[in-house]
């Protein structure tokens, strides 16, 4: 991974925030969440001939058990082309319903830690998220989908589990994902924390040993150190995360630097 962490000299807390994208950036009210669903029970219907009074609650229970649809579908051996699936699934999806968030990306822009996205959706989803948020420069990385389960991936223990190999997508909120994240982001979990709305995420991150952070909530779940109603709220919230920062006048540009300009995906 081709990052730079932030050397400032000073010594943080925390080092890196990871954020989740969908429904933790942008209010769940946007619609994507529930048009998203549709268009995989469409796929289901449509491509894997199921039946149309089993696929809601199929699609659910796979969600609920795997992380994501796909994942469920693949580890029941159903064989589709990963990139159709999300293709099809994101293709119409209402992303005129997402609006540049100056207020996130000042908020973002201001804190100094390090700043990775992590989501279960593939890289073409992310990108058209965040550049509908104007949120794309605010990240070193994007961990997504393809980085968790590319054939190419150099580490041979995710190669295992690798779309390609058995059939079994590497997800949040398996452990293992959550561990490959760390890994990949190259931080300790101490130093980390990490942002989500799922609260089956909030526990494994918990569990792999990360703080967290449920956001869309203002009642603490199981796992979750804090609880953000919006995730406009994380000043208020989390004010040390700004700590030290008024006291370096003798780096006055640091508190509003970006880390790196342009955010890549890490595959
Ligand atoms: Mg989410």
């Amino acid at each position: 991974m081709d990052v730079v962490k932030m050397s400032n000299g000073r010594s943080s807390k925390y080092e890196c925030l990871l954020f989740d994208m969908d429904d933790t950036l942008y209010p769940r009210s946007c619609g994507i969440n529930v048009a998203c669903r549709k268009k995989i029970e469409e796929y289901m219907l449509k491509y894997l001939h199921m039946d149309e009074s089993e696929v809601p609650q199929m699609c659910l229970d796979l969600y609920m058990e795997h992380g994501t649809t796909m994942a469920g579908l693949k580890a029941l051996g159903y064989e589709f082309d990963n990139e159709e699936f999300h293709a099809y699934v994101h293709g119409a999806l209402p992303y005129d319903s997402l609006n540049p968030d100056p207020v996130l990306r000042n908020l973002l822009l201001s804190l100094p830690q390090r700043k990775i996205i992590f989501t279960n959706a593939d890289k073409a989803h992310a990108a058209q998220v965040l550049e509908r948020l104007d949120l794309e420069d605010c990240f070193e990385g994007v961990i997504c989908f393809e980085t968790l389960n590319n054939n190419n991936n150099n580490n041979p223990s995710l190669e295992r589990k690798c779309n390609g190999g058995n059939g079994i997508i590497l997800c949040k909120p398996s452990i293992e994902a959550i561990q490959a994240a760390i890994k990949i982001a190259d931080t300790h979990p101490n130093k980390t924390i990490f942002f989500d709305d799922s609260v089956r995420n909030i526990e494994s991150g918990k569990a792999a040993g990360l703080h967290t952070v449920i956001v869309g909530s203002w009642e603490l779940v199981p796992g979750a150190d804090h609880a953000l109603g919006s995730i406009h709220n994380i000043k208020e919230a989390l004010p040390e995360l700004w700590e030290g920062e008024e006291d370096e006048n003798d780096q006055p540009e640091q508190a509003m630097q970006a880390p790196v300009v342009e955010t890549m995906v890490l595959v």
